[in-house]
């Protein structure tokens, strides 16, 4: 009999590629809540890809690692996240096995 055998996160994500716009998909969209009404910063923890990275005085969105798994939409205790699907074409392709 077969085992099955459970895979990391990073296994997970070379199951995934990414066909990436020019233009992002997602905008954070006043960067000054961000620096100062936002201490804790909760959109580096929550996202799974790790799109955003607080760069000492703004948030670099990197777009093209994005999910879609929409976190980012609810997550933002200040709603400060305009979140769009990709356009079509574009965004992840999941692949499996
Ligand atoms: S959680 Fe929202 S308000 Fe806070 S840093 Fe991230 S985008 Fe800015
Ligand atoms: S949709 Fe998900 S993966 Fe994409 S930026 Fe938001 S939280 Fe991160």
């Amino acid at each position: 009999m077969s085992e099955k055998k459970c895979q990391t996160i990073e296994e997970k994500q070379y199951l995934v590629r990414f066909n990436a716009d020019t233009k992002s998909h997602l905008t954070v969209m006043d960067a000054d809540v961000c620096l100062n009404h936002c201490p804790d910063k909760i959109c580096t923890i929550f996202c799974p890809a790790e799109v955003y990275k607080w760069e000492e005085i703004r948030m670099h969105v990197g777009y093209e690692g994005c999910h879609e798994c929409g976190s980012c939409r609810i997550g933002c205790p200040h709603q400060n996240i305009k979140w769009e699907y990709p356009k079509g074409g574009h965004g992840i392709v999941f692949r499996l096995g």
